[in-house]
Parts: C-alpha cells; structure tokens; sequence
C-alpha cells in the first residue's frame, strides 16, 4: 500500500517559509506586493483568486486585486498591465485564466514583465526553464517536483514519464524532471502503447484532464505517482487522472485528488512572489 503524499501539509509548510521571508524582507520595510487581476465573472476563477489572496494575507504578501467586468476589453486589460509593469511596489502580476474569448490570452501573458510574471508563463521564463536557469517557474509543475523531493524520493536517474503535454503542466514539468536529472519521457493523445510506457515509470506525473485514467495494469510495482489532474464529476465530486483506488495498491507513493497537487500551486505562486520581490530589490 503506497504512502500517501500530503499536498496540504506540504503545501503549509511551503506557505510558512514564504511567510518567514517575507517577514525578513519587512526589516527591510520592503513587503512583496502581487497584483491579481480577475476578467469575468467565472465561478471556478473567483475561488481560485479568493484563495490566492488568503494565501497572500496568510504569508505577509501584499494583494492588490482588479475585477474587471467580462465586457473589457483587450486594450483595456493591457493598458493596466502596463501600469503595474510600472509600478515599482508591485512584485507579481497574475492574470487569471480562461480570459474571455474576445482577448487574445497570448498577447495578454507577453505584455507582463518576465520579471513580474510569478505565474511563470511568459516565453522567456520557458525559455529559462528550458535551459535549466528558471527562477520563476510555472507553479504547478514547481509543485510537483516539490512533492516528490519532499517525500524523500531522489529523482536522479529514474525513468520519468509524464502524460500530457500541456504548455502549463506537460511540458514543464517534464523540463523540470530532466533539470533534477530525471530520463523523461512525454507521452499524449497521439502516443502508441502508453500503457507500455507507464509501466516503465519510476515517476509517473498524470496531467490528462481524463479522470481515473492511469489503471493499475498501467503501472509498475513501487511507482511513485503524481496525479495533477483535477476533474469535477456530475456529482461535483473531484477526480484524478489516477485510478487512486487500485494504483494506490501498486505505488510506493501517490498523491490524492483533492489534497495532493491542488494546495501546493498556491503555495508556490506565494515562493515566486517572493523570489520576483527580491530579485527586484537585488536581494540574494
Ligand atoms: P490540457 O487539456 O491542456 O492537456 C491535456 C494533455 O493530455 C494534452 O497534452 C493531451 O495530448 C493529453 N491527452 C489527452 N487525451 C489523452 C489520451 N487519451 N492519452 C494520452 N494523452 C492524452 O490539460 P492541462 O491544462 O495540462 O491539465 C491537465 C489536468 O490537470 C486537468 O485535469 C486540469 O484540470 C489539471 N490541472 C490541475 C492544476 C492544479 O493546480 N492541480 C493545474 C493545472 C491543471
């Protein structure tokens, strides 16, 4: 029976470290600021932002928060970037995502300042994270390299497949995977034999959008399986891409829906706030 990793637990003891830097950073009378900015009305978006601005409350963070109505337009939205690209008080610019349909969300992402972009979006920051060299890197895909250090599991040398190769999950993480000296292996909706392949894992990080979709013939003995998939069912339960049930029987560690990669992209937003303050502020 695998052992579970607790995304809630570690996701709070990320938090309290963002929030001991940032109180370090006050006798500096410097307080990291994140600016959120909220288009529409999207029910799912306006827990998402209330919660980061908890989070943000909880570790010493500054917020300051824009909900615009779903009628804004494109150039609206990027003339206020522009002024908090400006604003030297403010660290962290996130956009919440989907955008309405009218507004071009690429467009949207390259106007932040790489250095602002705590979201860790932005080409150059890829661009970073390509070349192993990210400071800001796209939290969720930060998350679970985090989870799987935290559990104690070395990645260095082991196979690591990821399925999905989503620009916000997939990929990165399988960049991240291969900086921590990971064999990667991405797999997608055009791959053959992933079953095949799955059972090759070490590491297996589901990222599909399909719940329950790793069975456990699909796995290996002793995997370790990061499950980021977050489905909400007609019930409005919540789901894995993981069979939780039977792979849990396999794994030797395994992350549960909810609880497991959900608390721990918040936790590293609030990291990334604090990194983009005192890169700012040519603090090391
Ligand atoms: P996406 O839809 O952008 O990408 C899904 C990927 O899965 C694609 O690359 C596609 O090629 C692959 N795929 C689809 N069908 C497949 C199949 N049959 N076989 C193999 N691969 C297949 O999704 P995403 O944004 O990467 O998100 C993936 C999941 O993670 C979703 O459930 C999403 O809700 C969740 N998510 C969670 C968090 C979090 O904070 N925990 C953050 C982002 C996304």
């Amino acid at each position: 029976m695998a052992e579970i990793i607790d995304g809630k637990a570690i996701s709070s003891q990320i938090k309290e470290e963002a929030k001991l830097e940032a109180a370090e950073l006050s006798k500096k009378n410097i307080t990291p600021c994140l600016a959120v900015v909220l288009v529409g009305d999207d029910p799912a978006s306006q827990v998402y932002v209330r919660n980061k601005k908890k989070a943000c409350e909880f570790c010493g963070i500054r917020s300051l928060s824009y909900e615009l109505s779903a009628d804004t337009s494109e150039a609206e939205l990027l003339t206020l970037i522009d002024k908090l690209n400006a604003d030297k008080d403010c660290n962290g610019i996130l956009v919440q995502l989907p955008l309405p349909k009218h507004i071009d969300e690429n467009k949207v992402l390259l106007r932040i300042l790489p250095e602002k972009d705590v979201d860790g979006f932005h080409p150059y920051n890829v661009g970073l994270l390509s070349i192993g060299k990210a400071s800001l890197k796209a939290c969720t895909p930060a998350g679970c390299i985090e989870l799987i250090k935290r559990s104690g599991v070395d990645i260095t040398g082991k196979n690591c497949v990821v399925v999905g190769r989503s620009n916000i999950v997939g990929k990165p993480v399988g960049m991240l995977l291969l900086s921590e000296n990971g064999t990667v292996t991405t797999c997608h909706s055009k791959t053959r034999d992933i079953g095949g392949i799955c059972r090759n894992a070490d590491i297996l990080i589901a990222a599909v959008g399909i719940p329950k979709f790793i069975k456990e013939d699909m796995v290996k003995e002793g995997v370790v399986v990061i499950d980021v998939g977050i489905n909400r069912g007609a019930d409005n339960k919540l789901t894995g891409d993981v069979d939780f049930e039977n792979v849990s029987k396999k794994a030797s560690y395994i992350t549960p829906v909810p609880g497991g990669v959900g608390p721990m992209t918040i936790a590293m937003l609030m990291k990334n706030c604090i990194i983009a303050c005192k890169a700012q502020n040519n603090i090391e």
